[in-house]
C-alpha cells in the first residue's frame, strides 16, 4: 500500500468518514480489520467494495475524500 493511501485512510478514520462512500460513520458502527491504516468503513458492503477496487482507483478516491473533508 502506498504511503499516501495509508495516510489518507488514517485521516478519514480520525474524522470518522467512510473512505468508500464518504459518509459519516455512525458511532460504534465502524467496520474494518481494526487496523487503522487499513481504514474504517460505515458498512461491510463499503469495506468489501473498497477492497475490490484497483489500488490506483482507491488511492485517488480516498485522496479526494480526505481533501474534501480537509476543506470543510
Ligand atoms: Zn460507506
Amino acid at each position: 500500500m502506498p504511503k499516501s493511501e495509508r495516510d489518507y485512510l488514517l485521516e478519514l478514520w480520525t474524522k470518522n468518514v467512510c473512505p468508500h462512500c464518504g459518509k459519516a460513520i455512525p458511532e460504534g458502527r465502524r467496520v474494518g480489520t481494526g487496523d487503522k491504516s487499513k481504514g474504517g468503513f460505515c458498512s461491510l458492503d463499503c469495506y468489501t467494495r473498497y477492497y475490490e477496487q484497483e489500488l490506483k482507483e482507491r488511492a485517488r478516491r480516498v485522496a479526494g475524500l480526505a481533501e474534501r473533508h480537509r476543506k470543510s
